[in-house]
């Protein structure tokens, strides 16, 4: 392992990725490494980069799909506590990248701070929330966000304050490598009744979706005001399959994997929807998960 000598403490070789996906689908990485500190991390970045290799960072694995034939070069995951510390400091929460987005919201919700609450149920880690801006139909990340502090593919450490960060529907300008932190700037809120509208759109985000079956969330993002799942269901796609993938007989924009599957069973039910709609709706449907 001579490109990271040294680092043989957190970088391993031909790790697999599905355990670290929701889908539970994904070959090996040519190299893994959990990074303990942002120097660490930085050296990490730099000898990569040097070499040519590709790095991608995984975040908490709700939002992608892999190849079964895994990926070149380096994929980091931010799971030290180095990168999911949490702070508040008056009516602002700052977060690490790698923080599980439930903690953030629990968090501020705990501190008395409104805003986040609305995001409740959304799996994954603060990073992935940040790139995609995940949002719940009524809210965004992106409103709440003050700040984002990220590194760059040569080590590089910047801080993009909000006049410079764009988010909309599930997209964000924060394509740097890494995204380390983010803080959010929140409103004053009563915690007892911030805690019972969490109750209620939990019920009402878990009614609406498989429950204790792999899946990535949302496949496809809406198009022109429509969901996706109804531009699915009106296709005529909604009892669709290929292989062990299935479109989910609860959300018809949710792909469920049965135990088995592969990446060219959901991607070949990926493009069946997409060329299905296409076809009889003339509509373009963009993915929304991200596929490596
Ligand atoms: C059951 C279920 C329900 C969901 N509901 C919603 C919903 O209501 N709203 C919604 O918006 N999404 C939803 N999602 C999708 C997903 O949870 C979000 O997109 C989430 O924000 C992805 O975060 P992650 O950490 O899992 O990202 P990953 O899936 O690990 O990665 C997604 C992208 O983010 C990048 N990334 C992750 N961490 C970092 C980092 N630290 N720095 C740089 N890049 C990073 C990855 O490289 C990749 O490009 C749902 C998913 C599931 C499985």
């Amino acid at each position: 392992m001579s490109l990271f000598d040294g680092l043989e403490h957190v970088v391993r070789e031909n790790e697999p990725l599905a355990p670290f996906t929701w889908f539970r689908i994904g070959g090996p990485a040519e190299y893994f490494a959990e990074p303990t500190s942002v120097e660490e991390l930085g050296d990490l970045v730099r000898r990569a980069s040097g070499a040519g290799l590709p790095i991608r960072v995984v975040g908490g694995g709700s939002h992608l799909l892999i190849r079964d034939s895994g990926v070149k070069g380096l994929v980091l995951q931010l799971s030290a506590p180095a990168f999911s510390q949490i702070s508040v400091a008056g009516n602002v929460v700052t977060a690490g990248g790698g923080a599980k987005l439930g903690h953030l919201i629990s968090t501020a919700v705990r501190e008395g701070l409104s805003g986040l609450e609305e995001l409740v149920g959304i799996p994954g880690s603060v990073g992935g929330a940040l790139r995609n801006n995940a949002d719940s139909g009524s809210a965004d990340l992106g409103q709440w966000t003050r700040s984002a502090t990220v590194m760059k593919q040569n080590g590089e450490i910047v801080v993009h304050d909000r006049d410079a960060l764009r988010f909309s529907y599930r997209s964000s300008s924060l394509d740097e490598l890494v995204i380390l932190s983010g803080e959010f700037e929140l409103e004053p809120g009563d915690p007892a009744e911030m805690t019972k509208r969490m109750q209620k759109l939990w019920i009402i985000k878990k009614a609406e979706e498989p429950q204790g079956r792999q899946n990535a969330g949302c496949v496809f993002k809406d198009h022109g005001g429509m969901s996706a799942a109804s531009l699915i269901d009106d296709a005529g796609l909604r009892s669709s399959e290929v292989g062990k993938a299935k479109v989910s007989e609860k959300n018809a924009n949710f792909i469920v994997a049965e135990p088995g599957a592969t990446f060219d069973d959901v991607r070949g039910l990926i493009e069946l929807l997409k060329s299905g709609v296409e076809e009889r709706l003339n509509i373009e449907l963009e993915t929304a998960i991200e596929i490596w």
